[in-house]
């Protein structure tokens, strides 16, 4: 689904680093560099961002109606 706003165990805002995310898997970055390049260190949040799983998209091509 979404990504949460905050993460689970500490509160951290993550929600804003989703997009940051993705843009440097995109170029290259490994998952853990890229959590570095993102000021993730505590791995509650890391957990938050490598465990998603973005099924919005799918989601959106079901109408319920
Ligand atoms: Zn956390």
């Amino acid at each position: 689904m979404l990504i949460p706003i905050r993460c689970f165990s500490c509160g951290k805002v993550i929600a804003g680093s989703w997009l940051e995310y993705l843009e440097l898997i995109k170029i290259g970055f490994s998952e853990g560099e890229s959590l570095d390049a993102l000021r993730m260190n505590r791995y509650c949040c890391r957990r938050m961002l490598l465990s998603h799983v973005d099924i919005i998209e799918k989601l959106l091509n079901y109408n319920l109606l």
